[in-house]
């Protein structure tokens, strides 16, 4: 349990994976980045190698595909996290019973994009988290290992993930986007309402429009294509469509839509993971709460978003490997369990993946600034709309 687990409360803050059932017996299939096919090779050796690459190919822009020369990364691979982006701070910031949550656990859109052109400039290289490691089978038995990360010389991979983007009532209440929508021309953007209750349509509004435009633009800030993992909950929905409500006339079509913009956002680079049903304490719940919110999370919001082997512990409550919670959790189909810490420590076990996020809000801001120097320089990012209190 980190600062998360105990200063968030849930009125605040609240992968294609991989085929789960890989490995056919001595078949080894191996995705061909040029075709975007896996090929499938009868091989006499073992163990079977399913490779954790797969249909991305589309977005690789001719760009993109420069002859590049390639080095094998052999640092510390980072993993930092967002919430939604405040896009009025002065809606964030108005003194309510939430701006403090505000003020500590989220970004504006101004600090995002200084951070952005900040982590451009030190030459980091967003990775999808599927192309860091391989699953094997032997023996019935899933095996993950780490994978030899492959990157243009020079280049630092790096994982962003965004927590809670379903887009809940406080958010929309409070400055952030009410939802994402694809507009006629086929681009993600965000529907907001200003103070002024004037509707916004914007492609400068929230992570994933600003990241697919600057993706466009500096295409070597991307290995592949990749962008980042989307963090879902169920309880109200996802990314602003109300998935959650059975009752509503408006169900059928509320999932149409979020299904229609999942898989724009897969096409575009994005995953998906899931951060439990009701954004509970995993580590502090019963086994039978968990279990119960996590088949909840798995017969609402996995039809929407696919299977996906990565879970993001919410409030960064973690349980231990040993726990029976956590094999419960392998069991449904996770392989890569995504803390809070403030350094991206992963750890391989035979047969999954752990590791920290770096948390990148206000409160790591203002406490922990000396920290965050690798990625970009606090002074220069500060919203000036932040309340001084700090
Ligand atoms: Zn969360």
């Amino acid at each position: 349990m980190d600062r998360y687990g105990k200063l968030l409360t849930s009125t605040i803050i609240s992968l294609l994976l991989l085929n789960s059932g890989c490995g056919a017996n001595k078949n080894e299939e191996v995705f061909n980045q040029k075709t975007c096919e896996y090929e499938t090779k009868i091989t006499k050796s073992t163990p079977e190698v399913l490779s954790t690459t797969y249909d991305k190919c589309v977005m690789d822009s001719p760009k993109a595909e420069a002859k590049q020369e390639l080095e094998e990364f052999k640092g510390n691979l980072q993993h930092i996290f967002f919430h939604p982006l405040i896009i009025y701070p002065k809606m964030a910031f108005d003194g309510d019973y939430l701006s403090q949550g505000y003020d500590d656990w989220f970004v504006t859109v101004s600090e995002f994009k200084k951070i952005l052109d900040n982590l451009y400039a030190k030459n980091f290289i967003l990775v999808d988290i599927r192309d860091t490691y391989d699953v094997f089978e032997i023996d019935g038995k899933r095996i993950i290992k780490m994978k030899k990360l492959m990157v243009p010389k020079g280049k630092k991979p790096l994982i962003i993930s965004i927590d809670d983007m379903n887009y809940y009532q406080y958010m929309i209440d409070n400055g952030n986007a009410h939802k994402l929508i694809i507009d006629a021309d086929g681009a993600i953007k965000t529907y907001s309402t200003n103070e002024k209750k004037e509707k916004i349509i914007s492609d400068d509004n929230d992570i994933v429009p600003i990241l697919d435009k600057f993706v466009e633009q500096n295409p070597d800030f991307s290995l592949n294509g990749a962008k980042g993992i989307i963090a879902l909950t169920g309880y109200e929905g996802v990314l602003g469509y109300r998935t959650n409500d059975v009752k509503s006339d408006n169900l059928n079509s509320e999932r149409t839509e979020a299904e229609r913009l999942i898989e724009k956002l897969k096409e575009n680079g994005w995953s998906f993971a899931s951060h439990g049903y009701g954004h509970l304490d995993t580590n502090e719940i019963s086994f039978k709460r968990l279990e119960k919110d996590t088949l909840r999370w798995k017969n609402e919001v996995e039809p929407l978003i696919g299977p996906t082997p990565v879970y993001i512990y919410p409030f960064g409550s973690t349980v231990n490997y040993n726990d029976t919670k956590f094999k419960f959790l392998m069991d449904n189909g996770f392989d890569v369990f995504c803390g809070v810490g403030p350094e991206t420590i992963t750890e391989y076990k035979k047969d999954c993946i752990l590791t920290d996020r770096r948390p990148i809000d206000g409160y790591s801001f203002h406490n922990n600034s000396k920290n965050l120097v690798d990625l970009f320089d606090c002074d220069q990012i500060l919203d000036k709309f932040r309340p001084k209190s700090n």
